[in-house]
């Protein structure tokens, strides 16, 4: 296997829900969040990794193991957070020691993209242990590789849920991510080809036009803006 420049990370999985709230557990939105992220990173050509595809337990060992044996030059770990419900917006953690990648430089881009998204943004931060070690397992155990944990929103604050609830607004989170990462790696970012395909449900918006040029007015208005558009005659 080619070296690859990251490795996504679906946070928890199996026996570890992670958060619950809401009738969602965070570990079903974390390997949404890194098969996602897997593919997309594919699509542009980046060589990618990812610790698990499915639904399994992986207790700190293995995973940070699988981490750093892949060689990988990041790793992006996905979470969704919960505190008390009062809580809400974006939190990006990244490792007390500074590696030679500039991970809070990274750990700032992604959290900037996902609040420019309309999640709150709520900090960027690291966190040492009681020794003089990291406090979370992901940057304290995956040797060289950078770890950037991403806590994309709380998913038992009502605001933030309200949101986030919805898939669409969830891959735009995850776009936001890729963004970040493709800016900071110095990698080329595009647009998915097939953003449609890989949502469950999408929405249509009719704008009512009484004659056929006033409907392709408005339709060509919508395209400049980046919509795709289509014109339906209807008898009253
Ligand atoms: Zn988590």
């Amino acid at each position: 296997m080619n070296k690859p420049l990251v490795i996504w990370d679906a946070g928890h999985g199996g026996s570890d829900t992670g958060a619950h709230a809401f009738g969602t557990k965070e570990k079903d939105w974390t390997l949404e969040a890194a098969l996602y992220l897997h593919n997309r990173s594919k699509e542009l050509g980046i060589p990618t990794h990812i610790v698990r595809e499915k639904d399994i337990t992986l207790e700190a060992l293995p995973r940070t193991t699988i981490v750093k044996n892949s060689g990988a030059t990041f790793c992006i770990s996905c979470h969704f957070n919960a505190f008390n419900s009062q809580a809400k917006g974006v939190e990006t953690i990244y490792s007390i020691f500074k590696g030679s990648h500039d991970s809070k430089g990274l750990a700032e881009k992604i959290a900037y993209a996902i609040s420019n998204e309309g999640m709150d943004f709520r900090r960027v931060f690291s966190r040492q242990g009681t020794n003089d070690f990291d406090y979370y397992y992901m940057h304290r155990m995956t040797g060289k590789v950078e770890t950037v944990i991403v806590e994309f929103g709380f998913i038992d604050n009502e605001g933030d849920y309200d949101k986030l609830r919805f898939k669409e607004f969830r891959i735009k989170l995850y776009e936001a991510t890729l963004r970040a990462f493709c800016e900071h790696t110095g990698n080329l970012y595009q647009l998915p080809n097939s953003s449609i395909d890989v949502l469950d449900e999408y929405y249509k918006v009719q704008i009512f036009a009484g004659s056929l040029s006033g409907a392709e007015k408005v339709a060509q208005e919508a395209e400049n803006k980046g919509f795709e558009t289509f014109i339906v005659k209807e008898k009253k």
